[in-house]
């Protein structure tokens, strides 16, 4: 197989939580792209539509990850409309932006209810499934703020779930790598979305300030790395965190 052959992922079943905005969004381009045909699973129904018209072989799935019933219907869902699921990108995630005194209860849950449980849900149900078909890949999307405290956007709930979910994604890679199945992490840095407030002037000098390369990232930046994770070109990696950040963790 080529270089380029290893990128390539025609055939594939993806799929992608969180797949109708943002990041999501341009994974599913990408994926796409490559070749793939993608299950978008999010809550926002007509907003999954507006992609899934301007992408003839996207499909649309309404689940919300925080219900294991929800996530458990999707998984026959995609099977019986698209075949044998693949690819998962768990991308799906919730931020609240509040100091640790003001951070209430409803805070709380949102974030770890969605983050790590819901990434949990996801690849408990989806590893059964790839299971049962000899194996597949998995993308965890997680963060720098997994591995450092990014200020002064306080965010405690964020940072202990994206922590999270790369132990996660290391305890899954050990246990599933003899059942055919990858687990890999994508650890960004601030990217340019709904969730990131980067055009808030009080974070905004400060964050570019911060980043080596003195800019956040576009969604489409970070989307090749993600295709690298899917695809054979790392074909040998697993329970790995693959940091792109502009250097924001070196400093
Ligand atoms: P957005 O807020 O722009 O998008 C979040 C996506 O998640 C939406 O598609 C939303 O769809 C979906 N979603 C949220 N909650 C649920 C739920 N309970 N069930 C199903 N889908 C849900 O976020 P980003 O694109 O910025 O973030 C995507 C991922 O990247 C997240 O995991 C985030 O933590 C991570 N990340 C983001 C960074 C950034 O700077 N933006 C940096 C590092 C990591 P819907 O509302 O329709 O359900």
């Amino acid at each position: 197989m080529s270089v380029l052959d290893a990128f390539g992922l025609a055939g594939k079943v993806a799929v992608v939580t969180g797949g109708n905005r943002g990041l999501g969004r341009a994974f599913t381009a990408a994926l796409t792209e490559a070749g793939a045909r993608v299950a978008i699973v999010a809550r926002d129904a007509a907003k999954t539509a507006e992609v899934v018209d301007e992408l003839a072989t996207a499909r649309g799935f309404q689940a919300d990850v925080r219900r294991r019933a929800d996530v458990d219907r999707v998984v026959e869902e995609i099977a019986a409309e698209m075949g044998g699921v693949d690819i998962l990108v768990n991308n799906a995630g919730a931020c609240v932006h509040a100091p640790a005194l003001d951070v209430t209860e409803d805070d709380w849950a949102q974030v770890v209810d969605t983050n790590i449980t819901g990434v949990w849900h996801c690849c408990q149900a989806f590893g059964r499934h790839m299971a049962g078909r000899g194996g597949g890949t998995i993308v965890n999307i997680g963060s720098i703020s997994g591995l450092i405290v990014n200020r002064p956007q306080w965010q405690p709930a964020y940072n202990a779930s994206k922590a999270a979910v790369h132990q996660l994604t290391k305890s899954l890679a050990a246990e599933w790598a003899p059942l055919g199945i990858r687990v890999n992490a994508l650890a960004p840095g601030y990217i340019k979305t709904e969730m990131a407030p980067v055009d808030r002037p009080e974070f905004r000098q400060r964050w570019i300030d911060d980043v080596p390369m003195r800019r956040y990232a576009t969604p489409e930046e970070i989307a090749p790395s993600l295709i690298y994770l899917a695809s054979d070109a790392s074909a040998f990696m697993t329970g790995s965190v693959l940091v792109i950040d502009g250097g924001y963790t070196t400093v």
